[in-house]
């Protein structure tokens, strides 16, 4: 089984927990963090009996996966086609399956690529149980159309105070949903790890190209963990007032010069041709000097 030895390398240096369908045999032997099972086709009693005692052999989560688009036939049946009541019955009587082989280590996500259906259904299962809930819209869509779904099912959940762990997912780069799925945490304020990026639309009013800028800006600051702000506006309309508020700001002005601020307070200008190494630069010095205030504060708190 090649996948097992990959899996056994990934989880030895992955930074992250890795989990794994139980489908592929082996899975918990090989360092899987996870293992998730999907009611709908798991299969018997006895194949959830196999995947339970590698769970415990292994130390093994389990998160139990109901999908709206796999639902088992006698709900299916019962209901007459996926609704929230359903999935939550199936992830109860996976529960329920779980908890009798004595296995507690585990988490529920009741998906549906229907935005009102996994929302509902959400909502349901966190008023019947307690347990840790998986949060996700599956078969999302695109990075555009699966980005806005996401953001509706998964940031109105976490707004209501349902979920524990997220996945977005689109049919794009993986990169794309983990970052997707960062900015919903950081538009909830629920991480702020990183530079949030406040920005203007554009118009004939802007004094450099705010979109390109931008683009350009998000790509080359991803390297920044520590939180801050950054605001970058076309012009005076609203720049100084998003500037006041941000730890960088810049605003487009006339002739190619554009004014920086720090900390909310005018500084100095930039030229148009070096307006984005320099604030990549101012950034990265603003990074480096709010660690070390934190580094300085934690050496004071445990004097
Ligand atoms: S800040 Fe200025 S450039 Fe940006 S959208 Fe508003 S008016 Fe236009």
């Amino acid at each position: 089984m090649i996948w097992a030895v990959l899996l056994a390398q990934a989880t030895a240096t992955a930074p992250v927990p890795l989990w794994r369908d139980p489908e592929h045999d082996g899975a918990a032997d090989a360092g899987a963090a996870c293992l998730r099972i999907n009611p709908g086709n798991i299969g018997s009693a006895e194949r959830v009996n196999e995947v339970v005692n590698a769970a415990k052999a292994n130390g093994c989560a389990i998160r139990i996966g109901v999908n709206a688009g796999s639902l088992e036939k006698d709900l299916l049946e019962k209901y007459g086609e996926p609704c929230p009541e359903a999935l939550v019955e199936s992830a109860l009587d996976h529960i329920k399956l779980l908890q009798d082989h004595d296995f507690h280590e585990y988490k529920v996500a009741v998906k549906a690529s229907d935005v009102f259906l996994a929302v509902a259904a959400y909502q349901g299962l966190a008023e019947a149980t307690d347990c840790p809930l998986h949060l996700g819209i599956t078969e999302a869509g695109g990075l555009i159309g699966g980005t806005v779904k996401s953001s509706i099912g998964i940031g109105s959940l976490l707004w209501f105070g349902i979920g524990d762990t997220i996945r977005v997912s689109l049919s794009a780069e993986p990169e794309e949903e983990v970052r997707v799925g960062f900015e919903i945490l950081k538009a909830l304020g629920i991480r702020n790890r990183g530079v949030r990026v406040v920005s203007c639309p554009s118009c004939a009013r802007q004094g450099f190209d705010v979109i390109r800028t931008v683009q350009v800006l998000e790509e080359r600051l991803q390297h920044i963990r520590t939180p801050m702000s950054l605001s970058v506006l076309g012009c005076v309309v609203n720049g100084p007032g998003e500037a006041r508020e941000t730890d960088i700001g810049v605003t487009g002005g006339g002739n190619g010069k554009h004014m920086v601020y720090l900390s909310g307070l005018t500084d100095h200008t930039v030229e148009d041709a070096d307006m984005v190494e320099h604030i990549v630069k101012l950034v990265e010095a603003k990074a480096a000097e709010l660690e070390a205030a934190d580094v300085a504060k934690a050496a004071i708190a445990a004097e």
